[in-house]
């Protein structure tokens, strides 16, 4: 179950702080969308993404959005935001976040996966070798197959607080 455990929880994306990803030499940002930055397929990013953004990169963060939702969403948000992307990702494949670490001339350990899944986000970040961060979601899913999914993580977290 290791492969599932972020190295860091938190609540929101925009609670990281520079500080933060200082102190584990962290590079790069590689973000997730749904659920990281807004709501499911929501265009609009949630209240503080943009301000967050602007003073990461003022401080020489690499922001890039590692997303599997497809092209168009993830091309729309990333634009929005100024931000490179790679859509359709195929998380928990590291192909994606390997693409974008390759993109931006970073090494793996280099770069923090931040977003709110275990069998997405967190495992594709560690089975890349990256640092992970994992946030509550904005809104749960009312979907069957998420309601599932979550209830599998959170089964997977009650391990953890021992
Ligand atoms: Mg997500």
């Amino acid at each position: 179950m290791a492969l599932f455990k972020p190295k860091m929880r938190i609540d929101k994306m925009i609670d990281i702080t520079p500080e933060m990803m200082n102190s584990v030499g962290i590079k790069a940002l590689l973000l997730d969308i749904d659920n990281t930055m807004t709501t499911h397929d929501n265009p609009v990013p949630a209240d503080g993404v943009e301000e967050w953004i602007a003073r990461m990169k003022s401080l020489g963060f690499i922001l890039m959005v590692v997303s599997n939702n497809n092209g168009e969403r993830v091309r729309k948000f990333s634009e929005l935001l100024g931000l490179e992307f790679e859509g359709s990702a195929r998380k928990p494949l590291p192909t994606g976040f390997r693409r974008a670490c390759n993109r931006l001339g970073i090494k793996p350990k280099e770069a923090a996966v931040v977003g709110d899944q275990l069998f997405t986000d967190m495992l594709g970040g560690n089975l890349l070798g990256a640092y992970t961060v994992l946030t509550e979601p904005y809104e749960l899913e009312s979907m069957r197959f998420f309601k599932v999914k979550r209830a599998c993580e959170r089964f997977i977290m009650k391990f953890w607080r021992k």
